[in-house]
């Protein structure tokens, strides 16, 4: 993709915020596993940097999708996976469908506030019961009155400790089966009934992530977004920004880990000359970076038809794809050139094979997005016509 003057001075911008404002404190915000995403977004969005994408009428910049993955991709050069994912969640997770089919009202009081980084928003999709199958999910809403009723729970939620409101995905009605009988629902999290339990990882420490508790919550019947029970439908459309922004965001953080190798195997000795010289070792860095270089191609092509309004379906899931294996595949290998060194929990490298492991899982599984490509294919059984689709 073609980028112009207006998104390098856009990446510019988000650099200078990464390195001032985030790289510094990452160490800190690691160790004490969490970050102030408060004090963090409200800078972000003095700079218009959560709602780059989004209308001006919200406090968005106004900008095509296509800006908004240059700051995806400059926050991968954050030195932790934990922090970019929480912004991801404002940006790209939790607010695409609000933006999209939220109702005035609704967008002036949850969209705004989160473009200006005076809330916290999460997504809440996925459930104790399982996050693969959407839509299985067995959290409830019923109507009484002007309001929603919600009960049940929500598991992995990313800040969802701290967040001011939820884009909560929930079973609205008694028909039309699993695809039809959802919506997605805004739900302040202040509202009486709500509980959350910290969730304790194995990576992406800064991160808040919660398990959250709903008994008999109430909230306003029109904090529904768009239309009643079109909430899976939506949440797929949700989905294709969150798994591009899972692609792109990854390519900085990708390179890194190859360069970061590479120093320390130049300068690492073994039987007298550098790792870095052992043909095994050069030959298979670059093997990876040309791994990289194709993620970023077909990352940015799919953003690119993405602007155009085509439906990247395929491509967003393959990307997807592609990004929680070479997460697993770079970190995996450059961990073994860092020898003793690379198994430590301070080493940066191990960070990274901590951070990464969880894109193979989260936003879709890897099976979950080869499910969806084979459906396309028409691969799989039950599925005989191919859908043209990007
Ligand atoms: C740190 C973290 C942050 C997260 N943040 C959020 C968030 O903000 N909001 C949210 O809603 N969710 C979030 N998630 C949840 C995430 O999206 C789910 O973990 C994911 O969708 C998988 O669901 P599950 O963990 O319940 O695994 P399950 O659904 O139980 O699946 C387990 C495994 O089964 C395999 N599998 C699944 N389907 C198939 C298939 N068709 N064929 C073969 N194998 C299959 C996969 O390997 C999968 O990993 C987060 C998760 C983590 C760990």
């Amino acid at each position: 993709m073609l980028l112009t003057e207006e998104h390098e001075a856009l990446r510019r911008t988000a650099a200078r915020f990464v390195r001032e404002e985030i790289e510094p404190h990452v160490d800190a915000w690691e160790e004490a596993e969490r970050f102030p995403s408060h004090e963090v977004f409200r800078k972000m969005g003095d700079l218009g940097l959560l709602g780059i994408k989004y209308d001006p009428a919200y406090g968005g910049l106004g900008l095509d999708f296509s800006y908004s993955m240059v700051l995806a991709e400059e926050t991968g050069a954050v030195s932790c996976g934990g922090v970019p994912m929480a912004i991801g969640v404002q940006t790209d997770m939790a607010t695409p469908a609000l933006a999209r089919f939220g109702s005035d009202r609704l967008k002036r009081e949850y969209l705004a506030p989160a473009i200006a980084g005076e809330m916290v928003s999460c997504i809440g999709v996925s459930e104790p019961s399982g996050g693969s199958d959407v839509a299985a999910l067995r959290t409830t809403a019923r109507r009484d009155g002007g309001d929603w009723v919600i009960s049940g729970g929500k598991m992995w939620i990313t800040n969802g400790m701290k967040a001011d409101w939820c884009c909560l995905l929930a079973n609205t009605e008694d028909e039309g089966g699993p695809h039809r009988n959802k919506s997605l629902i805004v739900v302040p999290m202040d509202a009486a009934g709500i509980e959350r339990r910290k969730i304790r990882k194995i990576g992406m420490m800064s991160s808040d992530t919660a398990e959250l508790f709903f008994d008999e919550v109430r909230v306003p019947a029109e904090n529904v977004v768009g239309e009643r029970g079109k909430g899976f439908t939506y949440q797929m459309m949700q989905f294709q920004e969150e798994r591009l922004w899972a692609a792109v965001n990854a390519l900085r953080w990708l390179d890194r880990q190859i360069d970061m190798t590479i120093e320390y195997a130049r300068d690492r000795k073994v039987f007298g000359g550098s790792v870095l010289d052992n043909q095994v070792v050069h030959f298979r860095l670059a093997e990876l970076r040309t791994e990289v270089e194709a993620l970023r191609a077909m990352a940015w092509s799919a953003v690119e038809r993405y602007v155009a309004g085509e439906d990247v379906t395929r491509l967003a899931s393959m990307a997807k794809l592609k990004t929680g294996r070479l997460l697993r595949e770079v970190a995996d290998s450059c961990l073994q050139y860092w020898g003793g060194n690379g198994y430590t929990w301070e080493s940066p490298i191990a960070r990274a094979f901590r951070d990464g492991r969880l894109a193979s899982i989260g936003g879709g599984a890897d099976e979950v997005m080869l499910g969806i490509i084979c459906k396309l294919e028409g691969t799989l059984p039950g599925t005989s016509n191919r859908r043209r689709a990007n």
